[in-house]
Protein backbone atom coordinates (compact mmCIF):
# COMPACT_ATOMS: atom_id res chain seq x y z
CA UNK A 1 0.00 0.00 0.00
CA UNK A 2 0.74 3.64 -0.74
CA UNK A 3 0.80 6.13 1.98
CA UNK A 4 -2.51 7.42 -0.43
CA UNK A 5 -3.69 3.60 0.48
CA UNK A 6 -3.92 2.80 -3.42
CA UNK A 7 -2.92 -0.67 -4.16
CA UNK A 8 0.46 -0.93 -5.15
CA UNK A 9 1.26 0.44 -8.86
CA UNK A 10 -1.92 -0.35 -11.08
CA UNK A 11 -1.05 -4.15 -10.98
CA UNK A 12 0.97 -3.83 -14.20
CA UNK A 13 4.18 -5.31 -15.41
CA UNK A 14 5.95 -2.42 -17.09
CA UNK A 15 9.47 -1.57 -17.02
CA UNK A 16 10.80 1.28 -14.59
CA UNK A 17 10.11 2.65 -10.86
CA UNK A 18 6.86 1.57 -9.23
CA UNK A 19 6.50 3.03 -5.57
CA UNK A 20 5.49 0.10 -3.55
CA UNK A 21 5.40 1.90 0.01
CA UNK A 22 6.15 5.06 1.14
CA UNK A 23 9.55 5.38 -0.06
CA UNK A 24 10.32 2.25 -1.44
CA UNK A 25 10.29 1.31 -4.60
CA UNK A 26 10.84 -1.33 -7.00
CA UNK A 27 12.57 -1.01 -10.28
CA UNK A 28 11.08 -4.06 -12.48
CA UNK A 29 12.42 -5.24 -15.79
CA UNK A 30 9.67 -7.34 -18.12
CA UNK A 31 9.44 -10.06 -18.75
CA UNK A 32 12.00 -11.60 -16.47
CA UNK A 33 13.49 -14.10 -18.58
CA UNK A 34 16.92 -14.79 -18.43
CA UNK A 35 19.15 -11.54 -17.17
CA UNK A 36 15.72 -9.21 -17.28
CA UNK A 37 16.68 -8.61 -13.07
CA UNK A 38 14.16 -6.42 -10.67
CA UNK A 39 15.78 -4.26 -8.28
CA UNK A 40 15.02 -1.88 -5.53
CA UNK A 41 15.70 1.68 -3.77
CA UNK A 42 14.59 1.89 -0.10
CA UNK A 43 14.89 6.02 -0.05
CA UNK A 44 15.42 7.54 3.85
CA UNK A 45 15.85 10.56 5.41
CA UNK A 46 18.59 12.13 2.74
CA UNK A 47 20.44 8.66 2.00
CA UNK A 48 19.36 5.53 -0.18
CA UNK A 49 19.87 2.37 -0.25
CA UNK A 50 19.90 0.30 -3.24
CA UNK A 51 19.27 -3.75 -3.80
CA UNK A 52 20.65 -5.03 -6.41
CA UNK A 53 21.85 -3.58 -10.07
CA UNK A 54 21.42 -4.93 -13.42
CA UNK A 55 23.12 -7.33 -16.05
CA UNK A 56 24.77 -4.09 -17.54
CA UNK A 57 26.06 -0.88 -17.33
CA UNK A 58 23.85 0.89 -20.45
CA UNK A 59 21.12 -0.94 -18.50
CA UNK A 60 22.10 0.31 -15.00
CA UNK A 61 22.93 3.86 -16.05
CA UNK A 62 19.34 4.50 -17.04
CA UNK A 63 17.78 2.73 -14.21
CA UNK A 64 20.19 5.10 -12.09
CA UNK A 65 19.21 8.27 -14.27
CA UNK A 66 14.95 7.04 -13.63
CA UNK A 67 16.07 7.04 -9.46
CA UNK A 68 17.59 10.52 -9.96
CA UNK A 69 14.60 12.68 -8.94
CA UNK A 70 14.68 10.74 -5.28
CA UNK A 71 18.71 9.90 -5.19
CA UNK A 72 19.57 13.39 -5.82
CA UNK A 73 17.87 14.86 -2.49
CA UNK A 74 18.99 11.88 -0.60
CA UNK A 75 21.86 10.11 -2.23
CA UNK A 76 22.41 6.00 -2.36
CA UNK A 77 24.88 5.53 0.42
CA UNK A 78 24.87 1.59 0.51
CA UNK A 79 24.46 -0.71 -2.21
CA UNK A 80 23.00 -4.27 -1.08
CA UNK A 81 22.93 -7.41 -3.36
CA UNK A 82 21.06 -10.00 -2.86
CA UNK A 83 23.45 -12.35 -4.37
CA UNK A 84 26.35 -12.38 -7.01
CA UNK A 85 24.89 -13.26 -10.40
CA UNK A 86 25.53 -11.12 -13.10
CA UNK A 87 22.67 -10.04 -13.80
CA UNK A 88 22.16 -8.14 -10.22
CA UNK A 89 25.66 -6.73 -9.12
CA UNK A 90 27.40 -6.02 -13.10
CA UNK A 91 26.48 -2.78 -12.62
CA UNK A 92 27.56 -1.86 -9.20
CA UNK A 93 30.48 0.18 -10.29
CA UNK A 94 27.87 3.28 -10.95
CA UNK A 95 26.71 3.17 -7.95
CA UNK A 96 30.25 3.89 -6.46
CA UNK A 97 31.12 7.23 -4.90
CA UNK A 98 32.86 8.63 -1.58
CA UNK A 99 31.22 7.33 1.59
CA UNK A 100 29.18 4.48 -0.12
CA UNK A 101 29.32 0.50 1.06
CA UNK A 102 28.97 -1.80 -1.07
CA UNK A 103 26.58 -4.76 1.16
CA UNK A 104 26.81 -8.38 0.45
CA UNK A 105 27.08 -11.82 2.54
CA UNK A 106 30.71 -13.17 3.03
CA UNK A 107 29.66 -15.75 0.56
CA UNK A 108 28.11 -13.69 -2.39
CA UNK A 109 31.41 -11.32 -2.02
CA UNK A 110 33.28 -14.92 -2.24
CA UNK A 111 31.04 -15.78 -5.77
CA UNK A 112 31.52 -11.83 -7.01
CA UNK A 113 34.55 -13.07 -9.10
CA UNK A 114 33.43 -16.43 -10.34
CA UNK A 115 31.82 -15.74 -13.43
CA UNK A 116 33.44 -12.55 -14.49
CA UNK A 117 31.33 -10.69 -17.27
CA UNK A 118 34.03 -11.38 -19.45
CA UNK A 119 32.97 -14.90 -19.93
CA UNK A 120 29.39 -14.37 -20.65
CA UNK A 121 30.69 -11.71 -23.55
CA UNK A 122 32.92 -14.30 -24.50
CA UNK A 123 30.23 -16.95 -24.59
CA UNK A 124 28.30 -13.93 -26.75
CA UNK A 125 30.91 -13.96 -28.81
CA UNK A 126 31.71 -17.45 -29.40
CA UNK A 127 28.60 -19.35 -29.35
CA UNK A 128 26.13 -17.90 -32.20
CA UNK A 129 25.92 -21.30 -34.30
CA UNK A 130 23.55 -24.61 -33.47
CA UNK A 131 21.19 -25.37 -30.88
CA UNK A 132 23.96 -24.06 -27.81
CA UNK A 133 24.17 -20.50 -30.09
CA UNK A 134 20.24 -19.78 -30.44
CA UNK A 135 20.24 -20.50 -26.83
CA UNK A 136 22.91 -18.28 -25.75
CA UNK A 137 22.35 -15.67 -28.02
CA UNK A 138 18.21 -15.42 -26.35
CA UNK A 139 19.49 -15.81 -23.10
CA UNK A 140 23.00 -13.03 -23.40
CA UNK A 141 22.64 -11.81 -26.56
CA UNK A 142 20.64 -8.49 -25.50
CA UNK A 143 23.37 -7.31 -22.95
CA UNK A 144 26.78 -5.44 -23.33
CA UNK A 145 29.02 -7.46 -20.89
CA UNK A 146 31.94 -4.67 -21.48
CA UNK A 147 33.63 -2.58 -19.46
CA UNK A 148 31.92 -4.38 -16.17
CA UNK A 149 34.51 -4.68 -13.03
CA UNK A 150 32.69 -5.48 -9.63
CA UNK A 151 33.75 -3.63 -6.46
CA UNK A 152 34.77 -5.40 -4.07
CA UNK A 153 31.90 -5.46 -0.93
CA UNK A 154 33.20 -3.54 1.69
CA UNK A 155 31.10 -4.58 4.03
CA UNK A 156 30.27 -8.55 4.43
CA UNK A 157 28.11 -10.11 6.59
CA UNK A 158 26.43 -14.35 7.93
CA UNK A 159 23.19 -14.65 9.22
CA UNK A 160 21.69 -11.44 9.51
CA UNK A 161 22.97 -8.02 9.05
CA UNK A 162 20.77 -4.67 9.71
CA UNK A 163 21.10 -1.87 7.24
CA UNK A 164 19.69 1.24 8.22
CA UNK A 165 18.49 3.49 5.62
CA UNK A 166 18.40 7.16 6.36
CA UNK A 167 16.15 5.83 9.40
CA UNK A 168 14.24 3.03 8.00
CA UNK A 169 15.20 -0.03 8.87
CA UNK A 170 16.41 -2.89 5.91
CA UNK A 171 16.90 -6.69 7.48
CA UNK A 172 19.09 -8.69 5.46
CA UNK A 173 18.57 -11.95 5.67
CA UNK A 174 21.06 -14.86 4.62
CA UNK A 175 19.13 -17.55 3.11
CA UNK A 176 21.50 -19.42 1.32
CA UNK A 177 23.20 -21.65 -0.10
CA UNK A 178 20.47 -22.01 -2.51
CA UNK A 179 19.88 -20.49 -5.44
CA UNK A 180 23.65 -19.30 -5.19
CA UNK A 181 26.02 -19.98 -2.88
CA UNK A 182 25.44 -16.75 -0.40
CA UNK A 183 21.39 -15.16 -1.14
CA UNK A 184 20.16 -12.69 1.08
CA UNK A 185 16.27 -11.55 1.02
CA UNK A 186 15.99 -7.83 2.01
CA UNK A 187 12.74 -7.37 4.77
CA UNK A 188 11.52 -3.95 5.25
CA UNK A 189 9.24 -4.71 8.99
CA UNK A 190 7.85 -1.25 9.23
CA UNK A 191 6.56 -1.18 5.99
CA UNK A 192 6.21 -4.79 5.14
CA UNK A 193 7.57 -4.65 1.84
CA UNK A 194 9.81 -7.99 0.98
CA UNK A 195 13.07 -7.93 -1.55
CA UNK A 196 13.32 -11.72 -2.13
CA UNK A 197 16.09 -11.58 -5.19
CA UNK A 198 16.29 -14.99 -6.58
CA UNK A 199 14.81 -16.99 -4.20
CA UNK A 200 11.83 -15.78 -6.19
CA UNK A 201 11.08 -16.15 -10.08
CA UNK A 202 7.85 -15.06 -10.19
CA UNK A 203 6.07 -16.78 -13.77
CA UNK A 204 9.55 -18.06 -14.58
CA UNK A 205 11.33 -21.21 -13.54
CA UNK A 206 13.65 -21.10 -10.89
CA UNK A 207 17.19 -22.42 -11.47
CA UNK A 208 19.42 -23.78 -8.74
CA UNK A 209 22.99 -23.44 -9.11
CA UNK A 210 24.01 -24.20 -5.73
CA UNK A 211 21.49 -25.62 -3.78
CA UNK A 212 20.92 -27.65 -0.74
CA UNK A 213 17.03 -27.16 -2.00
CA UNK A 214 15.96 -27.54 1.79
CA UNK A 215 17.32 -24.29 2.18
CA UNK A 216 15.53 -22.73 -0.65
CA UNK A 217 12.21 -24.16 0.37
CA UNK A 218 12.56 -22.94 4.26
CA UNK A 219 13.91 -19.75 2.64
CA UNK A 220 10.25 -19.98 0.83
CA UNK A 221 8.83 -20.54 4.24
CA UNK A 222 10.18 -18.05 6.13
CA UNK A 223 9.28 -15.49 3.80
CA UNK A 224 5.32 -16.79 4.20
CA UNK A 225 5.91 -16.64 8.44
CA UNK A 226 7.31 -12.99 7.85
CA UNK A 227 4.04 -12.32 5.77
CA UNK A 228 5.03 -9.32 3.75
CA UNK A 229 2.29 -6.74 2.19
CA UNK A 230 4.73 -6.27 -0.77
CA UNK A 231 6.89 -8.82 -2.21
CA UNK A 232 9.55 -7.64 -4.80
CA UNK A 233 10.85 -11.26 -6.92
CA UNK A 234 14.20 -11.08 -8.16
CA UNK A 235 12.49 -11.98 -11.62
CA UNK A 236 8.87 -11.43 -12.80
CA UNK A 237 5.87 -8.96 -11.29
CA UNK A 238 5.55 -8.24 -7.87
CA UNK A 239 3.56 -10.68 -6.28
CA UNK A 240 2.09 -12.06 -2.99
CA UNK A 241 2.54 -15.00 -0.48
CA UNK A 242 0.61 -17.03 -3.43
CA UNK A 243 3.65 -16.48 -5.76
CA UNK A 244 5.95 -17.41 -2.94
CA UNK A 245 4.04 -20.74 -2.33
CA UNK A 246 3.86 -21.55 -6.18
CA UNK A 247 7.95 -20.87 -6.09
CA UNK A 248 7.95 -23.70 -2.93
CA UNK A 249 5.64 -26.10 -4.39
CA UNK A 250 8.11 -26.25 -8.09
CA UNK A 251 10.68 -26.85 -5.62
CA UNK A 252 9.41 -29.46 -3.53
CA UNK A 253 7.39 -31.23 -6.49
CA UNK A 254 11.02 -31.40 -8.29
CA UNK A 255 12.66 -32.71 -5.24
CA UNK A 256 10.24 -35.37 -4.48
CA UNK A 257 10.64 -36.69 -7.99
CA UNK A 258 14.34 -36.13 -8.07
CA UNK A 259 14.55 -38.24 -4.82
CA UNK A 260 11.70 -41.04 -6.52
CA UNK A 261 14.20 -40.83 -9.42
CA UNK A 262 17.50 -41.43 -8.35
CA UNK A 263 15.92 -44.30 -5.55
CA UNK A 264 14.53 -46.17 -8.45
CA UNK A 265 18.13 -46.22 -10.18
CA UNK A 266 17.92 -43.50 -13.43
CA UNK A 267 20.07 -41.00 -14.29
CA UNK A 268 19.80 -37.58 -13.75
CA UNK A 269 18.94 -37.08 -17.67
CA UNK A 270 16.08 -39.05 -17.64
CA UNK A 271 14.88 -37.59 -14.10
CA UNK A 272 14.93 -34.16 -15.49
CA UNK A 273 13.17 -35.24 -18.99
CA UNK A 274 10.10 -37.08 -16.73
CA UNK A 275 10.20 -34.31 -14.47
CA UNK A 276 9.51 -32.15 -17.37
CA UNK A 277 7.06 -34.13 -18.72
CA UNK A 278 5.32 -34.29 -15.80
CA UNK A 279 5.15 -30.09 -15.53
CA UNK A 280 3.17 -29.84 -19.06
CA UNK A 281 0.04 -31.42 -16.25
CA UNK A 282 0.79 -28.46 -14.11
CA UNK A 283 0.58 -25.13 -13.15
CA UNK A 284 3.74 -24.55 -14.08
CA UNK A 285 3.58 -25.51 -17.39
CA UNK A 286 3.01 -22.11 -18.40
CA UNK A 287 6.52 -20.78 -16.46
CA UNK A 288 8.98 -19.48 -19.06
CA UNK A 289 12.63 -20.76 -18.88
CA UNK A 290 11.63 -24.46 -18.48
CA UNK A 291 15.40 -25.61 -19.69
CA UNK A 292 16.60 -24.70 -15.85
CA UNK A 293 14.99 -27.97 -15.04
CA UNK A 294 18.29 -29.42 -15.97
CA UNK A 295 20.63 -27.28 -13.32
CA UNK A 296 18.36 -27.89 -10.94
CA UNK A 297 17.81 -31.74 -10.74
CA UNK A 298 21.86 -31.99 -11.42
CA UNK A 299 22.36 -29.91 -8.60
CA UNK A 300 19.72 -32.09 -5.98
CA UNK A 301 21.53 -34.82 -7.40
CA UNK A 302 24.87 -33.57 -5.87
CA UNK A 303 22.90 -33.58 -2.21
CA UNK A 304 21.70 -37.27 -3.14
CA UNK A 305 25.01 -39.23 -4.67
CA UNK A 306 27.61 -38.04 -2.72
CA UNK A 307 30.59 -37.58 -4.89
CA UNK A 308 28.29 -36.72 -8.31
CA UNK A 309 30.17 -35.23 -10.29
CA UNK A 310 27.63 -32.43 -12.31
CA UNK A 311 28.23 -31.67 -16.07
CA UNK A 312 30.50 -28.37 -16.11
CA UNK A 313 28.89 -25.07 -16.81
CA UNK A 314 28.94 -25.60 -20.53
CA UNK A 315 27.41 -28.93 -20.47
CA UNK A 316 24.29 -27.65 -18.91
CA UNK A 317 23.90 -25.32 -20.78
CA UNK A 318 24.09 -27.50 -23.68
CA UNK A 319 21.51 -29.40 -22.04
CA UNK A 320 19.22 -26.47 -21.99
CA UNK A 321 20.31 -25.62 -25.17
CA UNK A 322 18.67 -28.67 -26.61
CA UNK A 323 15.75 -28.75 -24.37
CA UNK A 324 15.50 -25.30 -25.73
CA UNK A 325 15.60 -26.07 -29.13
CA UNK A 326 12.94 -28.86 -28.67
CA UNK A 327 10.42 -26.38 -26.90
CA UNK A 328 10.62 -24.26 -30.09
CA UNK A 329 11.07 -26.78 -32.69
ZN1 LIG B 1 18.67 -13.11 -11.47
Amino acid sequence: MTSSGKSVGDGSYVRGLVEVADGVHAYLQPDGTWGWSNAGLVVGDGEAALIDTLFDLPLTRQMLDDMAPLTTPSPIRNVVNTHANGDHCYGNQLAAGPGVDFVASAATADEFDDVPAATLGAMVAGFTDGDLGAFVQSAFGPFDFSGIDVPEATVTFTGRHELDAGGRTVELIEVGPAHTAGDVIAWMPSERVLFGGDILFIGGTPIMWAGPVGNWIKACDLIVELDPEVIVPGHGPLTDLDGVRGVRDYLAMVQEMTIAAHAAGASPKDAARDIDLHINGTRFAGWTDRERIWVTVHAIWRELEPGFEPPDVVALFSLMADDFARRRG
